[in-house]
C-alpha cells in the first residue's frame, strides 16, 4: 500500500461524498413504504470484521481496472441451470465495479437430515451448513479459489462466515437461497437471489450493511428495469438492488485486489 492510501482519512471520504452530492442516509431511516416490518437479508455475524486493511480504501471512482475474482458455486443436484441464470446478476453486478467474476459450479447432494428444503424451521442452521461446504474440501477452499458460495434450497436469505472472510482460506465461504420467495420464515417475495450473492459475496470483500444507502442505486438499476431503491449491502430484502454504492464498491475492490488471486 502506497503512502497516498495511508493517509487517506475519514475526513477525505466526507469531503469526497460532499462533492458528489451524496447524502449517505442509513437505509432503515428511508426504506419505503413498506407497512410491515422489512425482511431482512441477513444479520451481521461472525467474529473477524474489522475495518481493513487498517484504514479506510481511497474511493473507488474509477473502475476501469478490471480485478478477478475466482468463485467456487455450489448446487444442488438439478440446480444447476437455474442458478447459473440467477448468478447472472450477481456477476453484472460485480462487472459494473470492475470485478470480473469467474465461476465454477460444482453440484453437491446435501446430507439427508437436512430434509427436502420446504420445511419451516426444520432444516440445518448456519454453523451446519458452512460446516458442509467446508468438508468438502478439507476445511479451506480450493486452491485458486478465492470464494466459494452455495446457493441451496436449505436457507432463506443468505449468510456470509465473516465480513473480510477472503483474507482467510477457512473463513472465505458464504451461502444464500436458491429461491427465497418459496421457502424461507421470512417471505421476501422482491428478493433477488442473484443479489443475495453479491451481498454475501460482498460481505466476504469487506463490506457492512451500513455502508449502504438508498440514494445510489435507482440511476443506475432503473435503466435495467431495477427498481430497488437501496445499494446492494442494504440488509432488507425488499428493497436491494443489485448496484453496489460507491463505499460498498471502494472496500469491496480493496480487499479483492489484496486478496483476492483469481
Ligand atoms: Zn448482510
Amino acid at each position: 500500500m502506497g503512502a497516498e492510501a495511508r493517509t487517506f482519512t475519514i475526513m477525505n471520504w466526507l469531503a469526497v461524498c460532499a462533492l458528489a452530492g451524496l447524502v449517505l442516509v442509513p437505509s432503515f431511516l428511508v426504506n419505503p413504504g413498506v407497512a410491515q416490518p422489512p425482511s431482512v437479508i441477513d444479520g451481521e455475524l461472525g467474529d473477524c470484521r474489522e475495518i481493513p486493511p487498517h484504514e479506510l480504501p481511497p474511493p473507488a471512482i474509477d473502475v476501469s481496472k478490471v480485478i478477478p475474482l475466482e468463485a467456487r458455486v455450489l448446487v444442488e443436484r438439478g440446480d444447476r441451470a437455474a442458478a447459473q441464470k440467477l448468478f447472472a446478476v450477481t456477476k453484472r453486478a460485480f462487472s459494473d465495479i470492475g470485478i470480473r467474476v469467474k465461476t465454477r459450479f460444482q453440484e453437491v447432494d446435501p446430507p439427508r437430515q437436512w430434509g427436502d428444503g420446504d420445511g419451516l424451521g426444520t432444516g440445518p442452521n448456519q454453523e451446519a451448513i458452512l460446516t458442509f461446504m467446508k468438508d468438502l474440501f478439507g476445511g479451506r477452499r480450493p486452491d485458486g479459489v478465492d470464494i466459494v458460495y452455495f446457493m441451496t434450497r436449505h436457507w432463506a436469505g443468505g449468510f456470509a462466515d465473516c465480513i473480510g472472510g477472503v483474507r482467510y482460506a477457512d473463513r472465505a465461504f458464504a451461502f444464500g437461497s436458491i429461491d427465497y420467495s418459496f421457502e424461507g420464515v421470512i417471505p421476501a417475495p422482491t428478493a433477488d437471489e442473484g443479489v443475495i450473492a453479491a451481498h454475501e459475496i460482498g460481505h466476504l470483500l469487506g463490506a457492512h450493511h451500513h455502508y449502504s444507502n438508498c440514494v445510489e442505486a435507482l440511476p443506475q438499476g432503473a435503466p435495467r428495469g431495477d427498481l430497488n431503491p437501496c445499494t446492494t449491502m442494504s440488509p432488507f430484502a425488499a428493497t436491494a438492488s443489485g448496484t453496489f454504492a460507491l463505499l460498498e464498491r471502494s472496500f469491496i475492490r480493496r480487499y479483492a485486489a489484496l486478496y483476492g488471486n483469481g
